[in-house]
């Protein structure tokens, strides 16, 4: 009932998009958990397509076939916009810094005048076509793999997770303290969730991408709500007797599924067309194996999230609409000097195979790719105890002062990464690899010309290119 409910809404929310019923509308979803570079990937997409002197990957720019690029209003009227104009202002003034990153939905609608080349285009004249640029964290889609689970399910997993992560040894102490069958208290449940919500936060600062429920790491306005205080308890807490701080415990991981985690399955990503999926690889590979591994799993998790048809509850709702591309890009490539990057290419589609296996999925065309939406160094070749070292030079974050950075070798085949990580190797055997994180340089941009970046012409061709 549920599903059929959700499936009309949405069927009725496709009908209300604005404009001419011949206009193209795409609705590109952004993703990726926190700190991936969704902010500033969208900003340096949003500049580079209305400035396309950088843009040559992206066909429909090189052939001349886009007349113009503008903003307009968005179609969804409760939807906060992307701050676009903001986090420009941030990332190409006089004194750069790197705007404040996603924390919860926004949108923003780049509306482009297009005209075909050949016979049908030059009788039709320009055609209009809309890209949705939909902003949402990576944390709140994790919660796909728990809307098909029970409280019991879902504790039973998480503890058996947990039960050796250092960084969930304060929860696990205050869980032996809890009893379950104890008369519900709230200063109890507040308590739990608190130490929950710590190791999800530790979980994540070691570089571990399952860490569910998402609005626990970012709550956006929701924060303090019973339906945000719960954490996991032992097999058969759920069950204990009516009153009980298990029963409720219970009843709010329901109450998140339901009045949290669904709406904005059915009111932001059920509609989404395109997906880019951004990941720090880089970051995980230098955290070690667990993160790469851990990387993985999540990768696996959000191709189930997008496989037509199978997730029970999601059918309903994707079965109106199916995301046809999926991009998996490696944001902040610029770390890394460019005879590197083929190989952070070859180990993100490694990652994406196996996860694709894993799923076992059969939906959206998948790529992956190796980007930086802006590029915040400049290659150098240093020479190092008689060898010639590349590396890329940019302005230190924390100290303001100019560094040239080896990030290290990465592997020539990805599976001399993939492969400790998935056996649950502790750390690297031999190599060791560095990340810094760099302030955005000031900027000279000529007219027609948006921000530097690496690749991003190449992920926009991909992504929506065919629609142009
Ligand atoms: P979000 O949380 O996914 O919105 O992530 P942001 O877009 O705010 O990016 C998080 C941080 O990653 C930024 O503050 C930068 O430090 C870094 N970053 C993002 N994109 C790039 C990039 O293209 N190059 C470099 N060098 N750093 C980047």
């Amino acid at each position: 009932m549920v599903i059929a409910e959700i499936a009309d809404t949405v069927g009725r929310a496709f009908g209300s998009v604005t404009g001419p019923l011949s206009d193209t509308v795409v609705r590109l979803g952004v993703t990726g958990l926190s700190r991936a570079g969704k902010t500033v990937f969208i900003t340096s997409l949003v500049a580079n397509l209305m400035d396309r002197g950088r843009m040559p990957g992206l066909r429909a720019a090189t052939e001349g076939r886009i007349l113009s690029a503008f903003l307009q209003p968005q179609p969804d009227d409760t939807v906060p916009r992307f701050d676009y104009e903001t986090h420009l202002a941030a990332l190409t003034g006089p004194a750069p810094h790197w705007p404040e990153g996603t924390r919860a939905v926004s949108e923003l609608r780049l509306s482009f005048k297009v005209r075909d080349t050949g016979m049908v285009g030059s009788l039709r004249g320009p055609r209009t076509v809309h890209l949705d640029i939909v902003d949402y964290p990576g944390e709140w889609l994790l919660d796909l793999g728990l809307m098909g689970q029970d409280y019991a399910g879902w504790s039973a997993d998480v503890l058996a997770r947990i039960a050796d992560r250092a960084e969930a040894a304060g929860f696990r102490a205050q869980l032996e303290r809890a009893d379950p069958a104890a008369r519900f208290e709230e200063t109890a449940a507040r308590d739990l969730a608190a130490a929950f919500t710590a190791y999800l936060h530790a979980a994540r600062a070691a570089g571990f991408s399952d860490c569910t429920p998402g609005r626990f790491l970012l709550p956006g306005e929701m924060a303090g709500s019973p339906a945000l205080t719960f954490a996991p308890l032992p097999a058969g807490a759920g069950s204990s007797g009516r009153g009980t701080l298990g029963r409720e415990m219970a009843r709010r991981f329901e109450a998140y599924k339901a009045k949290v985690a669904l709406p904005f399955f059915r009111d932001h990503f059920a509609r989404i067309d395109r997906q880019v999926v951004l990941m720090d690889a880089l970051g995980a590979i230098h955290s070690g194996p667990p993160a790469v591994e851990d990387m993985r799993r999540a990768m696996a998790g959000i191709l189930t999230a997008f496989r037509p048809g199978r997730v029970g509850w999601l059918a309903g709702l994707l079965g109106v609409k199916r995301v046809e591309r999926i991009l998996f890009a490696a944001t902040k490539a610029d770390h890394l000097h460019h005879s590197q990057h083929a190989r952070l290419t070859a180990i993100m589609a490694a990652l994406v195979r196996e996860a694709k296996d894993r799923a076992d999925f059969a939906g959206a065309d998948t790529a992956a790719m190796s980007i930086a939406a802006l590029r915040a160094t400049v290659e150098e070749s240093v020479s190092h105890g008689g060898t010639t070292l590349d590396c890329v030079r940019g302005r230190l974050l924390s100290s303001g002062k100019d560094a040239a950075l080896y990030a290290g070798e990465l592997p020539a085949t990805p599976s001399a990464l993939l492969h400790p990580a998935r056996e649950g190797a502790r750390g690297w055997l031999d190599a060791d690899y560095q990340v810094m994180d760099f302030a955005p340089a000031v900027l000279k941009l000529r007219p027609g010309e948006g921000p530097p970046h690496v690749r991003l012409d190449r992920a926009a061709e991909f992504l929506f290119g065919d629609r142009l």
